[in-house]
């Protein structure tokens, strides 16, 4: 098939492997050097499960350690969609609907049937979804189906031969299970090294490329080969931010993750209180109300 020029771009550009990343030995003694400071960590911390580490929850320790404290004690409200995740959601959930179908139908066809699925399968969804009338209905479908045939039109077809797999679940047990790093990538190409995207709508954020870090790690970890690059895809304009994975991204990454789990062992010890951070990110803790320290109050 003739690809388009934007088609080229985004496959030389994006697609196509750069400089090689770091081997299985520079995996392995990050993996080692990780278990080691993990295994000190986690001694003597009550708990029954495994500390559980994600993308998120390492932007919220960068952020402030009270917001990180109170999401591992689980407060905060259940989550609840709003038309900007709402929208974000149902754009994921076409995108991974045409990597399956291999673009065989058209993109409202996509968009309508990746919504019924969304209503149906998932509760916070359904319960928005089910709340709009027929207007509002019909305006997240054409926003949703502009945004995957901007998809269409930025990125080639994708190739069989490059096993494109959309919302890979991602994890990585270490220290003796006592830690879970864990998360899902939009959409990941090839057998190995690997490519990692992830589609945002909305505004870039600086936490983005971290967020990408983290997936780098993980799957690193898990399957012993390092991404050779990962990038945050922006929905409204098929733009990228990549990152070319090396070995120093890992060991940085790996220093982010061994430092969130240091302050969570000691939280759980109860050995000390967390350092406050204020900011606007204030706005989306569960203490907002109630810490002393809250900008968002
Ligand atoms: S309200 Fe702000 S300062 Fe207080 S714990 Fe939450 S994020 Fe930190």
């Amino acid at each position: 098939m003739e690809l388009t020029a934007a088609q080229r771009r985004t496959l030389d550009e994006l697609i196509r492997p750069g400089r090689a990343p770091p081997g299985p030995e520079a995996v392995e003694a990050i993996r080692r050097d990780l278990e080691a400071e993990l295994q000190r960590a986690m001694t003597n911390v009550p708990g029954t499960g495994p500390l559980r580490l994600s993308k998120g929850r390492l932007s919220m320790h960068a952020a402030c350690e009270g917001w990180f404290q109170a999401d591992l004690a689980g407060e905060g409200e259940p989550f609840g969609h709003g038309p900007a995740t709402a929208a974000g959601t149902l754009t994921h959930r076409a995108i991974q609907l045409d990597v399956a179908s291999e673009r065989g139908e058209d993109v409202r066809t996509v968009v309508e049937r990746a919504a019924l699925r969304l209503a149906r399968d998932e509760p916070d969804f359904g319960r928005y979804w089910r709340g709009l009338d027929g207007l509002d209905r019909a305006e997240h479908l054409a926003d949703a189906a502009a945004r995957l045939a901007l998809y269409r039109a930025m990125f080639p077809p994708l190739e069989r031969s490059w096993q494109p797999v959309a919302e890979q679940y991602l994890a990585a047990a270490l220290a003796g299970r006592s830690v879970l790093l864990s998360g899902r990538v939009d959409l990941m190409l090839g057998r190995g090294p690997h490519l990692l995207m992830d589609f945002k709508t909305g505004e870039a954020r600086p936490g983005y490329a971290e967020d990408m870090r983290f997936y780098a790690l993980v799957v690193a970890l898990s399957f012993g080969v390092a991404p050779y690059r990962v990038a945050t895809v922006f929905c409204e304009s098929m733009e990228w931010q990549p990152e070319d994975v090396t070995a120093d991204v890992l060991e940085r990454e790996a220093l982010r993750v061994i430092d969130a789990a240091r302050s969570a062992a000691l939280f759980l010890r109860e050995a000390r209180s967390p350092s406050l951070a204020p900011g606007h990110h204030c706005r989306w803790c569960p203490r907002a109300l109630s810490c002393p320290a809250s900008a968002a109050r």
